[in-house]
């Protein structure tokens, strides 16, 4: 499964960060999953709750922000963001656009609680 997947490279960052500031718990994980991403989110949220059993971030809240399609028009230069799935330029109408964002899955933001501190 593509989500399962992506959460076991999520998690591979949180340990990272984890070590990196000599922590042990993750608190929370904010990730930003663009529109056209390809990934469902209520999967990945579960993919998450399964995945964090038994690791440093067994108490930790998943916040899935979805990011919405930016595109580029190379007819007029034009820049239009997207909430849905119409896939043409704002300004001209024109169906040549590049999609420059939107696809990403990106670890936005890790909280990490320190030990007895
Ligand atoms: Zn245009």
């Amino acid at each position: 499964m593509h989500e399962l997947s992506l959460i076991a490279s999520v998690f591979d960052i949180l340990e990272e960060k984890a070590r990196e500031h000599g922590v042990s718990r993750v608190t929370a994980v904010v990730l930003h999953v663009g529109r056209m991403s390809g990934v469902v989110p209520e999967l990945l949220e579960s993919a998450f709750d399964s995945y964090k059993k038994g690791t440093l971030a067994e108490g930790a809240r998943l916040e899935i922000v979805i990011v919405p399609v930016k595109l580029r028009c190379p007819d007029c230069g034009g820049a239009s963001v997207r909430e849905d799935t119409d896939f043409s330029c704002a300004a001209c109408g024109s169906r040549r656009v590049e999609i420059v964002e939107g696809r990403e899955i990106v670890v936005e933001k890790i909280e990490l609680e320190t030990d007895g501190a």
